[in-house]
């Protein structure tokens, strides 16, 4: 490490808040959790070079989705100089560099300011390439992403590894990916069936029980025939849903659907929330929670399970109206003796909120690239990292 440059790529996607004049970061657990990986690098007398990405400026300078504000932030954390660059890539940040020293941070502009860096362009992870000699991945929730700084660049360097916050994701989630231990429950909730549908079927072999809520339970009540009133249902996955239903059946596996459930004339309206008596919605009503029959039947189903799994809110849980049913259930799988996961920024969000957060035993930082890595796919950015 002594003197290397080292190119460390975390996920500094946090949220910005005015102050007054200023723009300053509003939630600052992600550069938190990056410091261990910057420490060990500066102990060993490396040069920390950090990259992120913020939002979605497709390939256009933005100002508010300037870095600038993280920089500030992270040199408080650190107490210490960071060096921010206002070009991402070029012979500002080159220069800047190779003038680095042992007690400094070097931090880049937000790399999606640059087309090439979505567009996985080889020019600009060459131009990467000049500002570093040792490559560290520790933002674990783009290594889904085929991008510049996630793949393109790791390819170009001989040196690297994964920092801290990756390495802690892969200790946590390759055994529950490969061997979980049985008992299993799996729990999915949230809005889009065909984003889990691929952790349903890897973990069909796996599983002892699939419990669902949230938006994509209407899908499988649709699929027995219920009635889902104007609930958000997308009729396109009903015919997946069956499938499920029915391979769950062939190999044993107890698929739970909710039995009753919390409704509402209209979102707008929280006050005139009802529950149901059965699992069917009547036609004017939407689903926004599980119900209360529900709610006892999944805690009663925790039991005895040595891992659980959960993925995805059980309602339109950021109205405290309909939160009742995400946080009652987290706050039951929190308080069982099983290994406890949860992955997606909503469920993480939804523990937090529910008081529960110490209670389990890891919550992933990655939404897509958690459910991409534990349906068994390939993840571009650890790929990447592969010496060949
Ligand atoms: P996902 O990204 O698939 O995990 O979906 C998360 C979103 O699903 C959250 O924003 C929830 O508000 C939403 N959601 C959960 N249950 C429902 C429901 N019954 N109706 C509408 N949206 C829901």
């Amino acid at each position: 490490m002594k003197g290397k440059r080292v190119f460390i790529r975390v996920d500094f996607n946090v949220p910005l808040k005015r102050d007054g004049e200023n723009t300053v970061v509003a939630d600052d657990i992600r550069i938190r959790a990056a410091l261990p990986t910057l420490r060990w690098v500066m102990d060993r007398e490396g040069l920390c070079i950090v990259a992120t990405h913020l939002g979605r400026p497709d390939g256009n300078r933005v100002d508010k989705y300037s870095a600038e504000p993280i920089a500030d932030r992270l040199s408080e954390l650190l107490q210490m100089e960071v060096i921010f660059s206002h070009d991402t890539v070029g012979d500002g940040p080159k220069s800047l560099s190779h003038q680095l020293r042992p007690n400094q941070v070097l931090m880049l502009e937000n790399l999606r300011f640059l087309p090439g860096e979505e567009a996985n362009s080889v020019d600009f992870s060459n131009r990467l390439l000049d500002l570093c000699d040792v490559y560290v991945s520790d933002a674990f929730g783009t290594l889904h992403r085929a991008h510049a700084s996630t793949f393109g660049l790791p390819k170009l360097v001989r040196d690297k590894a994964v920092g801290f916050l990756v390495q802690k994701e892969l200790q946590h989630l390759v055994p529950l990916r490969d061997s979980p231990k049985r008992p299993f429950i799996l729990i999915m909730g949230g809005a889009k069936v065909s984003d889990k549908i691929g952790i349903l079927e890897h973990f069909m072999p796996l599983v002892d029980k699939i419990l669902i809520g949230g938006a994509m339970a209407y899908s499988f009540l649709k699929a027995q025939g219920h009635e889902v009133g104007k609930s958000l249902c997308d009729d396109k996955q009903v015919a997946l849903a069956s499938r499920i239903i029915e391979k769950a059946s062939t190999r044993g596996v107890s698929l739970l659907l909710p039995v009753d459930h919390r409704v509402v004339p209209r979102l707008e309206n929280p006050e005139d929330i009802l529950n149901t008596s059965n699992a069917d919605i009547p036609s004017d009503w939407m689903g926004v929670d599980i119900g209360a029959k529900t709610l006892a039947v999944y805690k009663q189903a925790l039991r005895g399970a040595e891992t659980i799994f959960w993925n995805g809110p059980m309602g339109v849980f950021e109205t405290p109206a309909f939160a009742q049913g995400t946080f009652e259930l987290a706050k039951a799988i929190g308080n069982t003796n099983a290994q406890k996961i949860a992955g997606g920024g909503d469920v993480a969000a939804a523990i937090h909120q529910s008081g529960s957060e110490s209670r389990f035993d890891f919550i992933s930082t990655g939404g897509g690239a958690t459910l991409e890595f534990l349906e068994g796919k390939d993840l571009p950015g650890l790929k990447a990292l592969e010496v060949s």
